[in-house]
């Protein structure tokens, strides 16, 4: 049993060039590419994630792409304010690329693998980057650095879900799993889902 609460990160440097930002409930996240900010989801309160932003010393145009996981409200926040760059997801509504389940993109020198992942919705994606750090959007919770199903009442399917977590339990040398809303894990218990 988990219980599922919801315990995202403060506003900071993850990991490398991996930025968390806190937007209450949920997190967003800044990679930095070679000219600029990749983006991945964008939160739900736009107030709050530019005095985020502002305390990371980063501006709004700094953001040059954006990778939604999925497009729940609270993933996708920012898109309202960032009306001009490319937008990377399988949402066939928000996204001006739509990605592929194991593509490989190339966004400013930062490299993004897409596992498609549709346990929670069906464009959800989950996104390894630079092949080490798997950023799981909705896709799971985590309690300590047990892994568990993400909260059943916003999930699609369960039992697709669960699938998704064993596959994506399955990808090699990754160093650090991170949530949208649970927070990251250096050493991930997938023991659940063998
Ligand atoms: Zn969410």
């Amino acid at each position: 049993m988990s219980e599922h609460i919801m315990r995202p990160l403060p506003t900071g440097r993850v990991v490398d060039k991996i930025f968390a930002v806190n937007n209450d409930f949920v997190n967003w996240f800044l990679v930095e590419g070679d000219s600029g900010f990749v983006a991945i989801d964008g939160g739900a309160n736009n107030d709050k994630s530019l005095s985020e932003l502002s305390a990371l010393g980063i501006q709004l145009s700094n953001i040059k792409n954006i990778v939604i996981t999925h497009d729940h409200p609270d993933h996708i926040g920012i898109l309202e304010l960032l009306k001009d760059i490319p937008v990377y997801g399988m949402s066939e509504k928000y996204a001006t690329t739509v990605v592929k389940d194991g593509q490989e993109l190339s966004i400013d020198g930062v490299m993004i693998k897409v596992y498609s992942t549709m346990g929670h919705k069906a464009d959800h994606v989950c996104l390894v980057l630079n092949n080490r750090y798997l950023l799981t959007g909705d896709c799971l919770s985590l309690c300590g650095s047990k892994v568990g199903l993400f909260v059943s009442a916003y999930n699609l399917s369960n039992d697709v879900q669960a699938n998704d977590i064993k596959k994506i339990s399955q990808i090699k040398d990754i160093e650090k799993v991170i949530t949208s809303h649970f927070g990251m894990t250096d050493k991930p218990d997938w023991s659940d889902f063998v």
